[in-house]
């Protein structure tokens, strides 16, 4: 078997979750869209239910569907995307709860499911989703009169907490739900950590929860192990993989493990990044393939089994600053050839 061995630590998400939970004073939900991340939401969701976790977010209609049958009845399940064109038997069959981002989603949603529940999206100056301001003052009365489940909005900048555009939207937020009697929400994982001013009535942290920054004192979430196909001697001179891009300066022993940018290791990272053996760094010398990498395991002094890439030494947070991204992105990027290890939950 060389299939690469990805463990996820369900105990160390609830850990994440409750630690995140302690800083705020309203309630936290759990943002699992994108398959928890990446993580797999058949094991997230209900290891995050079984904590306590009542409130979830997904991105689309069909993620809430497929949620729904995960955790069955009782928990919400908000859909950032709204009520788009053939979501109606979705929302209604699944119970989902679309956040609706126009005025034309909202009567899509009042023709196709009325009385059933909804919340609303504003767009406080990331202009992405949500009602605009002026949009938003047309319709308020009338969103007002049916109480919606919850007014929400998202922030652009909650990963650099002195940005002036996080007062502007904690503002335009204030203004725009002021006096709404309804249910309130504005903090993602970032927006939990700049204090309680965002705290409002509900939180809905996704990437926290799943070991990334901003939340630094995350428990780690991820290992990811992969096995060595086989080792080799290099001459002074040799070189190793696609474009000889490594030389051998010294008589070199190379490892080759079965993984590669087709399950999420990007070529990009390749010069700055290592594989470990305990704790013993490994560099990645050459090229990362579609499905193999070579590793210098010269001063190793020993052939190994396997070489770990994600684990205590080197997080997702420093894979993603080897590639030039974000922890989100090697996180829902990982490949779906890895045989998948749950602990805990
Ligand atoms: C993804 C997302 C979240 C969660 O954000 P994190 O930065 O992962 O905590 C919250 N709200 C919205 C609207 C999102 O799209």
């Amino acid at each position: 078997m060389s299939t690469g061995f990805l463990t996820i630590d369900l105990d160390a998400i609830v850990a994440n979750w409750r630690n995140l939970d302690a800083k705020t004073r309203g309630e936290t939900a759990a943002t699992v869209k994108a398959d928890a991340y990446g993580l797999g939401v058949d094991h997230v969701a209900p290891a995050l239910a079984r904590a306590g976790v009542r409130q979830f977010f997904v991105a689309i209609a069909e993620e809430g569907v497929a949620l729904r049958r995960i955790l069955g009845p009782g928990p919400q399940i908000h859909v950032f995307s709204g009520h788009m064109q053939g979501d109606a038997e979705m929302i209604g069959a699944a119970d989902l709860i679309p956040m609706i981002n126009s005025i034309d989603q909202m009567i899509r949603h009042a023709e196709a499911l009325p009385g059933h529940p909804s919340g609303i999206q504003l767009d406080t100056g990331m202009n992405r989703l949500g009602m605009e301001p002026a949009e938003w003052q047309g319709v308020r009365e009338i969103v007002l009169a049916q109480g919606p489940a919850l007014i929400m909005s998202h922030l652009a900048c909650a990963d650099t907490p002195e940005h002036p555009m996080n007062a502007a939207q904690l503002a335009s937020f204030r203004e725009m739900t002021e006096d709404t009697g309804a249910p309130l929400s504005l903090a993602n994982t970032g927006a939990m950590l700049m204090g309680p001013e965002f705290d409002f009535d509900l939180a809905r942290p996704g990437i926290g929860l799943y070991g990334g920054r901003p939340f630094t004192e995350a428990n780690p979430v991820v290992t990811l192990d992969i096995p060595v196909i086989q080792c080799r001697d290099l001459e002074p001179g040799e070189t190793v993989g696609y474009g000889n891009t490594f030389t051998a300066t010294r008589p070199t022993r190379i490892a080759t493990v079965a993984a590669g940018y087709a399950d999420g290791i990007f070529r990009i990272m390749g010069p700055h990044t290592s594989l470990w053996a305990g704790s013993t760094a490994c560099p990645v010398a050459g090229r990362i393939s579609m499905d193999l990498i070579g590793v210098n395991i010269t001063d190793l002094g020993q052939d190994p089994d396997h070489l770990q890439i994600l684990g205590p030494d080197q997080g997702i947070d420093v894979l993603a600053n080897n590639a030039g991204s974000i922890g989100y992105e090697i996180l829902t990027s990982l490949g779906a050839r890895y045989t998948r290890r749950y602990v805990g939950g």
